[in-house]
């Protein structure tokens, strides 16, 4: 879990958090658990199962292996897709929201180059 992240969706993204949540779910729950969390260094221990439930399904997987959009958009969208093993490394997920592109490395490093192509 990239603990960081969490921090800067909560205080800085909250509708990314609650855009992931389905529609007949309580967001406002969500982000009350990803307040939580935040705010307790991580810890998971005092969560309720309903709580749990909810890190587990709506904030855990924005926060932790979550996929590369690819270089130019996923495979089935037109892009390229990933370059790289699929996945952003949890270590550069606080990066990727604050420039608002959810890429791996291999596919940041091509984004660059062929913008700096330009
Ligand atoms: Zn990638």
């Amino acid at each position: 879990m990239n603990l960081e992240a969490l921090r800067n969706l909560v205080e800085n993204n909250p509708e990314i958090i609650e855009g992931n949540v389905p529609a007949r779910t309580d967001s406002d729950a969500t982000l009350g658990v990803a307040k939580f969390i935040a705010a307790d260094e991580g810890n998971l221990g005092r969560l309720s199962v309903r709580q749990q439930h909810h890190f587990d399904n709506f904030i855990l997987p924005l926060i932790e292996h979550v996929k590369c959009g690819g270089v130019f958009g996923p495979d089935d969208d037109g892009g390229d897709g990933c370059i790289g093993n699929g996945f952003i490394d949890d270590a550069d997920l606080d990066n990727c929201y604050l420039m608002d592109e959810m890429l791996c490395q291999e596919c940041a490093e091509v984004q660059n180059r062929m913008q700096d192509d330009r």
